[in-house]
């Protein structure tokens, strides 16, 4: 299919854009900048021009924003939005997450039903955090799936930077299910829930200054910040950046993905078991690690919730990555820019 992935040089959707390319798809990217754009084709040096090329969509919180991008010729019959805010330093909630997040994805909505009526299918980004209640707590014996929806209120988004990130997903979702009942669109849309995403960044895209959110912790590891004791581990769900990347895809490829939610998750993790993975494949790391047993990064006592990720396996057919291959290739993918 013809393919316009948003947010090209994000740490997600530079694997999505590599899994659609593999699989014989044609992708146009939007980015921010020609600078962006331009390194993503300099890096597919083989890949022609009608099978890779770009966009530039500045802000997605722009009303129209994708007007243009969602027309090209051949015409689009897939969209995958990936771009959205994902950082915990907001000064301003509403205007540095709730709108890219809100507004693109609505945006990308309407531009695709006004201006490309041979779009058949959207797969937007979402995450774990709309589905996720946190009040909650730990809630052990209660499993979390794709029929759950965080439950924050506009009211809590403002609160706190964490309450901002999960709101702006929780909001986005939620109105792009909104859309497809109110507006009856031409296409499907499949959502993508992930929680914590790990795994190897594209080099040619990242650096330790402008690591994504996610694999921060995978770099304090190796840069001796978590030596004296392992931050709280957060979130204890994961998955690795290439099955999301491949589930993605396949939800745009198969009828059956269509219209549902994905969760998409590996299984549980903590900042200790990341810890002790990285001792034991990387020695030359020994100096910057936490020795073995350092507190901090583990488990909550009392137990945890679990996890249904059936659907992702079943409908999407995705094998899921073990940590410790996600964990040592995110490590060596750091160490290639210098960490
Ligand atoms: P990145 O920060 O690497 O990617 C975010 C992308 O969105 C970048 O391409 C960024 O462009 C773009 N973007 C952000 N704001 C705007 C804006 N206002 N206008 C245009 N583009 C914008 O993060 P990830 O790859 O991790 O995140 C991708 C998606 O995955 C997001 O929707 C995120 O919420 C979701 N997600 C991520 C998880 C994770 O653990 N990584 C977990 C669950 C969901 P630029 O780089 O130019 O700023």
């Amino acid at each position: 299919s013809r393919v316009l992935l948003t947010g090209g040089s994000g740490f997600i959707a530079a694997h999505v854009l590599d899994i659609l390319l593999e699989r014989g798809h044609s992708v146009v990217t939007t980015v921010r900048s020609t600078e962006k754009g331009q390194k993503i084709l300099d890096n597919h040096p083989k890949v022609s021009k009608d099978k890779l090329d770009f966009v530039i969509v500045e802000d997605i919180a722009k009303p129209g924003a994708f007007d243009k991008a969602v027309q090209s010729n051949p015409p689009f019959e897939v969209i995958i939005h990936t771009a959205s805010p994902f950082h915990f330093n907001a000064t301003d909630t509403k205007k540095e997450l709730l709108d890219p997040a809100v507004i693109g994805t609505t945006g990308i909505l309407e531009s695709t039903k006004n201006h490309a009526p041979t779009v058949k299918r959207v797969v937007i980004t979402s995450s774990f955090a709309s589905i996720i209640d946190p009040s909650k707590g730990t809630r052990p014996g209660y499993t979390y799936s794709e029929k759950d929806w965080n439950p924050i209120t506009e009211e809590e988004a403002v609160q706190n930077p964490s309450n901002g990130y999960r709101a702006s997903k929780t909001f986005a979702e939620r109105a792009s299910w909104e859309f497809l009942e109110k507006e009856k669109p031409n296409f499907t849309i499949s959502t993508m829930c992930p929680p914590l995403v790990l795994g190897p960044i594209v080099h040619y895209l990242q650096s330790l200054d402008n690591l994504n959110t996610s694999n921060q912790r995978i770099a304090a590891l190796m840069t001796g910040k978590a030596k004296e004791e392992l931050p709280p581990t957060g979130t204890f769900v994961w998955t690795d950046v290439r099955d999301l990347a491949l589930a993605h895809v396949k939800a745009a490829e198969l009828p059956e993905a269509a219209n549902k939610r994905f969760f998409v998750t590996t299984g549980y993790f903590s900042n200790e078991e990341i810890a002790d993975i990285m001792r034991d494949n990387f020695p030359e790391l020994k100096k910057q690690l936490p020795a073995k047993g350092t507190k901090g990064g583990g488990y909550p006592e009392g137990g945890l919730y679990q996890y249904d990720n059936s659907r992702v396996k079943e409908v999407l057919g995705i094998e899921f990555i073990s940590l410790k291959e996600s964990i040592v290739d995110a490590v060596k993918s750091l160490q290639a820019v210098g960490a």
